[in-house]
């Protein structure tokens, strides 16, 4: 490419570049990459980076002017919303029947098990659309054979269409990648310029939905940086941390840039993660998460204080307390309860947010 274009990131590198960041042209737009290797500067501003999201036909158009004024602020395009998400997960290679890899699926499985349907991963999700309810799993297999060190986007589109023949509305495939094997998409690489990714494609009356999670133990996709995170279990909290944003993004923008998107270009993960030179995690239901972009706080956040339903009910295995649903107590069995924390903690959050819930 001329090198007398305008750059948009005059002092700027993107967070956990090892290079500047380059333009990418597609057929429908211009957008930004960043190689991803941490170690190499420290975080510092930055304009745009597309840390997650490859896609660029779908995402950080070019707006350089508008960037910098208010808070962000999620706007609706008219798309799709998932309302009711269904995951399976598609473990993809032998290496997924090997010790390490049947360690990682149970892990992972049991993310599914309790971040699909829990009321507290979707409550930060359920104020752009009112119908949403939490989720469920479906389910995952492995996918046996040998998968090549580096596979394509169409080669994972390939492997849905034909796992998953006949997809319904809020179904999710999520495709994991074995150790060693490494993805493009939109013209850049896993593990260098992305952990992770979301899209959808039509075939026919049917249109899938899709996530693509390599495995993330590479530098750039391990998040060192994020407090909270676990050093003995890194490479399995950098992959939940992943699988959040990507999940969330799902979600509220299925069919990239016709759901929930920022003016910015960037979906409800991208602010608040990659993008931002920090990860905002938090641990839920045991699991490392990313937080989220919530239009109603102006900020990102881990979850909200659960509604009472009209009729008064709660989510099962929460109860009403004080006008929110809060998590029922556990069976006493004479221990202290872990979960003190987390009930102190919601209330605080009920008591300063409740006025701005509607
Ligand atoms: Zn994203």
């Amino acid at each position: 490419m001329s090198n007398e274009e305008p750059k948009p990131w005059p002092q700027s590198l993107c967070h956990r570049c090892a290079a500047p960041p380059r333009y990418v042209k597609t057929q429908s737009s211009v957008f930004i990459l960043c190689p991803l290797l941490p170690e190499k500067y420290p975080p510092q501003p930055v304009l745009r980076c597309a840390l997650f999201r490859p896609l660029a036909a779908l995402l950080l158009l070019l707006a350089p002017a508008a960037a910098h004024a208010a808070a962000p602020s999620l706007v609706f395009k008219g798309g799709a919303v998932l309302q009711a998400p269904r995951y399976r997960a598609f473990y993809w290679g032998t290496y997924w029947n090997l010790a390490l890899g049947t360690d990682d699926r149970a892990r992972l499985d049991d993310f599914f098990r309790a971040i699909a349907p829990s009321p507290r991963f979707a409550s930060v999700l359920q104020q752009y659309d009112s119908r949403l309810q939490p989720g469920s799993f479906d389910g995952s297999a492995v996918v046996t054979g040998n998968v090549a060190s580096l596979v394509t986007d169409a080669d994972v589109r390939a492997l849905v269409q034909a796992q998953r023949p006949a997809p319904d509305a809020d179904e999710i495939d999520v495709v994991f990648l074995p150790r060693g094997t490494e993805v493009t998409a939109g013209g850049a690489q896993s593990c260098q310029e992305f952990c992770g990714y979301h899209d959808s494609f039509q075939s026919g009356a049917l249109r899938w939905r899709y996530i693509v999670a390599p495995y993330a133990s590479c530098a750039g996709c391990s998040f060192t940086n994020a407090p909270g995170l676990q050093l003995d279990t890194l490479r399995r909290d950098s992959s939940t941390v992943i699988l959040s944003h990507e999940m969330a993004e799902t979600i509220t923008d299925p069919d990239p840039a016709a759901g929930w998107i920022a003016a910015s270009g960037e979906e409800i993960g991208d602010l608040c993660g990659g993008s931002k030179g920090v990860f905002k995690t938090a641990r839920i239901d045991g699991f490392e998460l990313q937080q989220e972009w919530s239009n109603a706080d102006s900020a990102c956040v881990t979850e909200l204080p659960i509604p009472v339903a009209k009729d008064g009910s709660c989510p099962p295995g929460f109860v009403a307390a004080q006008g929110v649903c809060t998590e029922a107590a556990p069976a006493k069995t004479g221990c202290a309860s872990a979960d003190a924390g987390w009930l102190a903690a919601l209330s605080a959050l009920a008591g300063t947010r409740r006025r701005r819930r509607r």
